[in-house]
């Protein structure tokens, strides 16, 4: 590794070391071999000092979140960007529900789509707010009937918004552990839940945190998708206390590359992520400077999942947004290609 500075490798050098956490997934399977992209990329630096070795890189696996699109110019962005991020052979994609007040109607033509036209294993993200559990027993089912084999299984906001006192409906599942619950009972889904390193804003404190995710691993959840964070300490920490509770379903960390800070830290606030202060340091200067700001942005988070790597997490699920180019040059960053993916894939 070079001598390039940065807040997660600093970490490591300064002797935290590399704990193992329990209970990790290794992912068999998957093998990219370290050469250099070849598209022309805003995001991709002139080197490639974060790149991890082969064998840390064999033992990697990927997921990506995308969100249903609004409108026709979305669409559109969606798809381009899904035809460009499949060719990294992601472990499965999810696609998110219901957020921001729209209804399941989205998700379903999305998922549809990932299903019917991409060979990616596609999940969809289900909430349980505001509906009886007949409603949502019919969600399932219309999930289930167009080859929705995963679900990521989450309560949902409150009809007020973050922040809002949430109410279960009285009909209803109180909370995601009874939804994973009644999955459960429907069929042998796969099933994704949340959590939250650094607590969920409604949450009294980590340990209620924590409980809930034991409910949910309880109840039959398979694996636990991180909101995003950026202080890997702070996760190393929170990873512990959950092995410590006896949850040892792989937790795998959300990666949240940074397309705009000043946008991200309007919305890091609502969902309980902390910006550390050496985010602002790394993108100091830089507002008029896309061209700066896109490799910074690449760096950042192939320094995180690199650092995270190191610690002996495997897996990682990258928050698209939507785009390619900024998810491709963590990737390539870190020593990936898409060539090496595609045969890892076809070896599987
Ligand atoms: C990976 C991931 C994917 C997501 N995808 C979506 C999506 O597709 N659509 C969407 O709308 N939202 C999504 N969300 C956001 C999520 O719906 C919200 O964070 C919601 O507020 C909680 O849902 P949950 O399933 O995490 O809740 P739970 O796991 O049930 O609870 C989360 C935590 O909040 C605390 N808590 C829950 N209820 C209460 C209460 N009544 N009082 C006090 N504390 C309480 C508990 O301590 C618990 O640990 C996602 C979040 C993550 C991390």
């Amino acid at each position: 590794m070079s001598s390039r500075s940065s807040t997660f490798i600093r970490v490591i050098k300064a002797g935290r070391g590399s704990p193992s956490p329990s209970g990790l997934r290794a992912t068999p399977g998957v093998s990219w071999p370290p050469q250099r992209a070849k598209a022309p990329n805003p995001y991709l630096p002139g080197d490639n000092d974060m790149a991890l070795n082969s064998d840390a890189r064999r033992k990697i696996g990927i997921s990506f979140e995308f969100f249903p699109p609004k409108s026709e110019e979305m669409e559109g962005q969606l798809w381009n960007a899904v035809s460009e991020l499949q060719d990294w052979d992601p472990d499965f994609v999810s696609v998110t529900y219901g957020a921001g007040g729209t209804t399941k109607a989205p998700t379903l033509a999305t998922v549809s789509r990932f299903l019917a036209e991409t060979p990616l294993a596609t999940a969809s993200h289900l909430t349980c707010v505001g509906a009886t559990k007949d409603e949502t027993h019919s969600v399932i089912e219309t999930f289930r009937k167009v080859g929705v084999k995963h679900f990521v299984a989450l309560r949902g906001d409150a009809p007020g918004g973050v922040g809002a006192p949430y109410q279960p409906h009285p009909g209803g599942y109180a909370n995601a552990a009874a939804l994973v619950a009644g999955l459960r009972e429907i069929g042998d889904f796969e099933i994704s839940v949340s959590a939250y390193p650094e607590k969920h804003p409604e949450s009294r404190d980590t340990a209620a945190d924590i409980d809930m995710l034991k409910q949910k691993a309880d109840n039959g959840a398979t694996r636990a998708l991180t909101q995003f964070f950026f202080d890997n300490d702070s996760f190393e920490r929170y990873l512990e206390k959950v092995r410590a509770a006896g949850i040892n379903i792989p937790v795998v960390p959300g990666i949240m590359p940074i397309q705009n800070l000043t946008q991200l830290k309007r919305f890091a606030g609502a969902c309980g992520t902390i910006i550390p202060a050496f985010l602002d340091e790394r993108f100091a200067g830089f507002d008029d400077k896309p061209e700066e700001r896109a490799k910074v942005a690449a760096d950042v988070a192939a320094e995180q999942i690199e650092d995270l790597a190191r610690r002996g997490l495997t897996d990682f699920h990258l928050y698209t947004m939507n785009r390619a180019p900024l998810v491709s040059a963590v990737l390539t960053h870190l020593g990936f290609t898409r060539e090496g993916a595609k045969k890892a894939g076809a070896a599987a």
